[in-house]
């Protein structure tokens, strides 16, 4: 089943309302499998909202009209469809009584602009207002099934939630489900990871294979659609499994709402390692976005931020003469500076980050530049050298997850 939904209203073409109402139905719509490939917002005027019905019986079975079903001279919606389709509007019995009712409490006579909010085309099924007086109606033609609903949101969302999905649901056909895993990956540019997975990406139907870039790391969204779940995870795990083969080095975790952060917590919980960090570029933004993470505190206990060649000295106690020799950017610095820190904190694993954030050069040392050690109880402590593009903030925050993927590398070899 294909639907398209039609907003009426000439306040949501001048941009006075925002079509809050398309944007719930669309993800009832997708929850209940339904594909609605496009939408419509057309002003109040009959001219128009009648081409719209035309185009949208085109290419959908379902077409479904919100707003517009008021008593004003503006409302004109459910007047359109009723010629458009060649049916009369007939009064609906209870909806009459409702109005009625609603006139005898506030003693005002029922006027026929009024009565027009009970009227529905000919033969429709009613959609009872719970929570005002116009009626919605279901409208089956050979050409569509038309739906109209009521603008505003507190009565469209209550006749959506209690009379359309279950409507929809006996008739929406075949059931279809979307699902969706997300991949996250570091330390791989997008361009790169799509160049290699580009016969993948080419061949994709189910799953569809999408990439997005935010904040430095690289995520791919794998969609299938399937008679059920288990049907769609059947479709994504022979690419998700061949993805993870090319590029599994790359790759650290699932979900939308994950981050470096959170994996290399649990990994430390997992595996019950205890971390510290000495940073001098990032000044303690490792250590803060890992204390971002409820129940960091049984594995991080605190570190150092050593941002000047003194505090390195008097802070982690490292010699001074390694500096003056190799310069506070260096693989010894870095080394001196995480062995220090899982000494005096007595961690199982510490973190050092050196570098420099820029704009320019510091001591002849080019910005970007920058030495992460990574020192583990019982061996031997590496440091790694990487030049990160990017302004100052770009280059700390790089360091910072470069720092998290190693650290979590670490302790999750591959
Ligand atoms: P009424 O009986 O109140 O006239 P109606 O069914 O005729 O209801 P409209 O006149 O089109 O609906 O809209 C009434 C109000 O509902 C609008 O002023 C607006 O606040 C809200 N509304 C209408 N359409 C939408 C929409 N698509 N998204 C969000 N709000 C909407
Ligand atoms: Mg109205």
């Amino acid at each position: 089943m294909k639907a398209e939904i039609i907003a009426v209203g000439t306040e949501i073409l001048l941009g006075q309302i925002v079509n809050t109402n398309a944007s719930f139905l669309a993800r009832q719509l997708a929850l209940l499998g339904i594909d609605a490939e496009q939408q419509q917002v057309v002003g109040d005027n009959g001219e128009r909202l009648d081409a719209a019905l035309t185009l949208a019986e085109g290419r959908a079975d379902l077409v479904i009209l919100i707003g517009g079903l008021g008593p004003t001279a503006d409302d004109i919606t459910k007047q359109v469809l009723a010629q458009h389709i060649g049916k009369p509007l007939v009064t609906n019995f209870q909806a009459i009584e409702k109005l009625l009712a609603f006139a005898q409490q506030r003693q005002t006579p029922l006027t026929a602009n009024d009565r027009v909010q009970a009227a529905l085309p000919f033969d429709a099924q009613p959609l009872a207002n719970r929570v005002g007086l116009a009626v919605g109606a279901i409208s089956e033609t050979p050409k569509a099934t038309y739906v109209l609903l009521p603008g505003p949101p507190r009565e469209f969302t209550v006749m959506v939630e209690e009379q359309l999905t279950p409507y929809l649901l006996t008739h929406r056909g075949a059931q279809q489900v979307l699902k969706s895993k997300v991949l996250r990956f570091y330390g791989i540019g997008e361009s790169l990871l799509t160049t290699d997975l580009a016969d993948l990406i080419d061949a994709q139907s189910e799953p569809t294979i999408a990439s997005y870039i935010k904040e430095h790391e690289v995520t791919l969204r794998l969609t299938a659609k399937a008679a059920d779940e288990a049907a769609a995870d059947a479709l994504i795990a022979p690419i998700e499994q061949e993805i993870l083969a090319r590029e599994g080095q790359y790759f650290y975790g699932y979900g939308d709402d994950n981050s470096l952060a959170q994996e290399l917590a649990n990994a430390l919980a997992n595996a019950h390692v205890t971390i510290t960090a000495a940073e001098s570029l990032t000044a303690g933004a490792f250590q803060a976005a890992l204390a971002d993470i409820p129940g960091i505190s049984t594995w991080f206990k605190g570190g150092f931020v050593t941002y000047s060649n003194h505090t390195k000295a008097t802070l982690l106690g490292l010699d001074e003469a390694i500096i003056d020799r190799d310069g506070a950017v260096s693989e010894a610095t870095a080394v001196a500076m995480a062995e220090a820190a899982r000494d005096k904190v007595d961690a199982d694993l510490a973190v050092s980050m050196t570098g420099v954030a820029g704009p320019g050069p510091d001591d002849g040392v080019d910005a970007g530049t920058v030495w992460i050690g990574l020192a583990k109880r019982g061996e031997k402590t590496q440091a790694t050298l990487y030049h990160f593009p990017g302004a100052r903030n770009d280059v700390r925050d790089r360091a910072v997850k470069a720092a998290m993927f190693a650290a979590l590398r670490a302790i999750q070899p591959q």
